[in-house]
């Protein structure tokens, strides 16, 4: 196969082998996870990126100072055009897709994903396959079949979904983009990063937060943000990196898990179903991108993620129960000290509340 002479390479995150840009989502070699490495310095004015994006317009979503939890401000993501952040990433794997001139490919998500990669696909002309555990709020699935993508419903865990895809690609010979596993989907959510710090130059005297809190499934948005970062820095836009604290419910929370070295207890039914990932598999990577960034893990309970839900609502902003995760970790970090009075504090709102609606 000839590569379009993009730019980057695929790095192994095992065993460090070098592979030309694609859409594959293993080293040839170890069968290790990808990452991406550029062959360019960072530039000051935007992230770099392996490719063109597909747009819907997406990105450059509002800033809200919010007085809950002590108060905070909210970066409204779920006024995306699908409704979810998840569309940074799904414009950049799209653009993948339109640049290898794929006409079809097969993608698992949990909902949020796979309605975003459905629209790009649709703004590129490409078919895409998504499959969802059959228990996904309905709504999603007609969001994914509203824009021509075909849903496959499967039952079972959440694992069931991407087992069933990777056959149904196999099967059909098809290409399998796994978001998960791509390292191309995380590129897109950079722009956060550096749209937050655009954003708030010239709001605040020293232009960057000092928490931002996420709330963590398979870790993109933590990683984009990561990396977006570290962009910053080495352009000189960003002169420390805002501490990434990590937020799950405390009925799937690997990553609390793997901070504090312990073993992950088997996965509850939850209503954050954006972040019930039991195995993510970029787990090292997120873990370090916390530790790094001197963040924490926080797990919430149930309850605590409906009431910040609530509580969110009664500001007249209406969020998917997962994107409430992070506002019930913020009371936690400021009775435990680990957020001060005076510090600022970021929270994405990333998926809209008609996401999780009964239909
Ligand atoms: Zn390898």
């Amino acid at each position: 196969m000839i590569y379009p002479a993009f730019p980057h390479h695929l790095a192994c995150l095992q065993c460090g082998r070098a592979s030309p840009p694609s859409l594959e989502l293993r080293c040839p070699e170890c069968r290790g996870l990808f990452r991406v490495e550029y062959h360019e310095p960072p530039r000051r004015y935007e992230p770099r990126t392996p490719w063109f994006s597909v747009s819907l317009r997406q990105g450059w979503t509002s800033l809200m100072p919010l007085p809950l939890a002590g108060g905070f401000t909210a970066k409204l993501e779920f006024l995306s055009p699908t409704g979810s952040f998840k569309d940074r990433g799904a414009a950049m794997l799209i653009g993948g897709a339109r640049a290898f001139k794929l006409q079809e490919f097969v993608e698992d998500s949990s909902g949020n994903a796979g309605a975003a990669l459905a629209a790009y696909a649709a703004a590129a002309g490409i078919q895409a396959h998504i499959f969802l555990p059959a228990s996904a709020p309905p709504v999603k699935r007609a969001q994914i079949e509203a824009v021509g993508g075909i849903a496959h419903p499967v039952e079972g865990p959440r694992a069931a979904a991407a087992e069933a895809a990777q056959r149904f690609a196999d099967a059909r010979r098809l290409p399998f983009l796994s978001h998960n596993l791509s390292p191309y989907f995380a590129e897109g959510m950079k722009s956060l990063a550096w749209e937050l710090t655009s954003q708030l130059i010239g709001v605040t005297p020293d232009a960057l937060p000092d928490h931002i809190i996420l709330p963590v499934g398979n870790g993109s948005l933590l990683l984009g943000l990561w990396r977006g970062f570290q962009e910053l820095r080495e352009v000189g836009k960003a002169n420390r990196i805002p501490r990434l604290h990590a937020a799950q419910s405390e009925s799937v929370a690997p990553l609390v898990a793997a901070l504090n070295d312990q073993p992950t207890p088997p996965p509850a039914p939850t209503v954050a179903d954006g972040i019930a990932i039991p195995n993510p598999p970029r787990l090292a990577e997120m873990t370090a991108a916390v530790r790094e960034s001197n963040g924490a893990a926080i797990a919430v309970s149930e309850d605590a993620i409906l009431e910040a839900q609530r509580q969110l609502g009664r500001t007249g902003l209406w969020c998917e129960p997962t994107s409430a995760v992070p506002i019930a970790a913020l009371k936690q970090l400021r009775r435990d000290g680990t957020i001060r009075a005076e510090d600022t504090v970021i929270i994405p709102l990333t998926g809209h509340g008609l996401k999780a609606a009964a239909s």
